[in-house]
Parts: structure tokens; C-alpha cells; sequence
């Protein structure tokens, strides 16, 4: 009942569902953390609510034992660009704080990051966020049946580049389904028209990773979280989507809207 093309799954309209229910349930702890987060309060506190709402919906927060990872959410501040494990971190005003949120619904998973403004933030991290949201969804103006997946690539880094920030080498969006991380991953710079041709039912997570100084990140004590050398800020806007004949939809949302695109 699967379509595979290479090691990628196609999803079935039964599957699609399921991943849209999965999508849902992130999206829901989204909006918990949207309207709780402020200074004050701990990263640990931030990552209860995610995995509260989680669990309330019926799903299990896909990150937690993920590789050892030991928490529902990935809680990056600042110069943190992904993976920070929740602790007591009290947040700050002018903080930018970085939520990777997973959910498995019957065995499909979804997975969305959005980056919050603790309060007033500066003039250049407000920028940072809004380069790094809009580089996104210019990625996702490629995601059609028909293109090749390095067109996103190529989309996201363009964007990036021109409006003065860096992208880490490392780290990829992916595929996403019976697995948090399944084939393709989802490159967020490079030149466009390589990779597998895109078709209908194939579901990934496009996340670019955007810093406002140099490219170069190392990895705390912890094995875990993965911070600027330079120490520059740092954003992360993600959402899963089902690629579809004249565009895609994305399945991390609260919001039922097409997204056909001209990419
Ligand atoms: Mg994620
Ligand atoms: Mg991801």
C-alpha cells in the first residue's frame, strides 16, 4: 500500500490523514507556546506545556528518547541554533527563542520550529526572525509535483543570502512520516534542480536554520545543543508539508488553506 520512490515514502490519503492530525496537534502546542511564552519563565517550564498539550490530544511528543533526546521540545535561545535541551533557563525580555515541536498520531509524525520574541526584541533580531520565516515559505513556493527538492534549496538560500545571513552547513530539513527523519534531506542552500523530482503524496520538513553572523556552530558539553562560534543570534522557522499536484499543503497548522504556487 506504500509508494516508494527510492528509499521515499509516497503517503496514501490514509496516511496523509493521519499526518494531518500529527500536524495538528504540533500546531496546537504552537499556539500554547505563542501565548504563554515570557520572561521569566524557564525553558523546562515552556517544554511542559508542549508535552501537556501533546499528550491531552492523544499523541506522544516525537522528540522525547528520539537518539536520547530527553524532552518533548528542542528549546534554543539566542546563539542556540537547534537541539537545546529544556532546563532551567529563566527566559529573558529580548530573548529569541527557537521551539522544535514533534507529535506521533497512530504512528505518523509532524514537525514544525517557529523562533518567539521574548517581549521587546531588538531591531536586528525582529529582522533576523523575518528573514528567517519568509525564507521558508520562498522554499515552499517550490514544493510542486514536477520540481526537483534542490529547487526549495536553492529558493531558501537565495533569500538568505541576499538579505545577509548565513546558513550552517550541517544541518538539513527531511523527510517526515512513519519516521520523525525519513529520505530526502532537504538541503537549505545549493543550486537548484538536483535531487529527487517532487511528486503528490511525498511529505517533508522544510526548516531553514538561519544565522545572522558567520556559518560556523560547534556542539555543547551536553552532545546536544549546537551554538554560533561567533555567538550571533540565531532563528528557526519549520513546517511539515504534502506535496501535491499544483503546490503543497502545509500539515503543521491550525489553518485549512491551500497553498497552490507558481514556483
Ligand atoms: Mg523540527
Ligand atoms: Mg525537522
Amino acid at each position: 500500500c506504500f509508494g516508494v520512490s527510492g528509499m521515499i515514502h509516497i503517503k496514501t490519503p490514509e496516511e496523509l490523514a493521519k499526518m494531518r492530525e500529527a500536524g495538528r496537534i504540533v500546531a496546537l502546542a504552537h499556539d500554547a507556546v505563542r501565548t504563554s511564552i515570557r520572561a521569566g519563565m524557564t525553558s523546562r517550564e515552556l517544554n511542559a506545556i508542549c508535552e501537556r498539550v501533546i499528550t491531552e490530544a492523544g499523541a506522544t511528543p516525537s522528540f522525547k528518547g528520539l537518539y536520547g533526546f530527553p524532552a518533548a521540545a528542542c528549546i534554543s535561545i539566542n546563539d542556540l541554533l537547534v537541539h537545546g535541551i529544556p532546563d532551567d533557563t529563566v527566559l529573558k525580555e529580548g530573548d529569541i527563542v527557537s521551539v522544535d515541536i514533534g507529535a506521533c498520531f497512530e504512528g505518523y509524525h509532524g514537525d514544525s520550529a517557529w523562533t518567539y520574541a521574548v517581549g521587546e526584541i531588538s531591531e536586528a533580531d525582529r529582522r533576523l526572525l523575518q528573514v528567517s520565516e519568509q525564507a521558508l515559505f520562498e522554499g515552499l513556493k517550490y514544493a510542486r509535483a514536477g520540481n526537483r527538492l534542490t529547487d526549495i534549496s536553492h529558493a531558501i538560500g537565495e533569500y538568505v543570502f541576499a538579505h545577509g545571513c548565513s546558513i550552517p552547513r550541517d544541518y538539513t530539513g527531511h523527510g517526515v512520516g512513519r519516521e520523525v527523519h525519513e529520505d530526502p534531506a532537504v538541503p537549505n542552500f545549493g543550486p537548484a534542480g538536483h535531487g529527487v523530482l517532487l511528486k503528490p503524496g511525498m511529505t517533508i520538513a522544510v526548516e531553514p536554520m538561519v544565522i545572522a553572523g558567520r556559518p560556523q556552530t560547534r556542539t555543547l558539553k551536553d552532545g546536544w545543543g549546537v551554538v554560533t562560534r561567533d555567538g550571533s543570534r540565531t532563528a528557526h522557522f519549520e513546517h511539515t508539508v504534502a506535496i501535491a499536484n499544483d503546490g503543497y499543503e502545509i500539515l503543521t497548522t491550525l489553518k485549512k488553506e491551500e497553498h497552490p504556487e507558481n514556483g
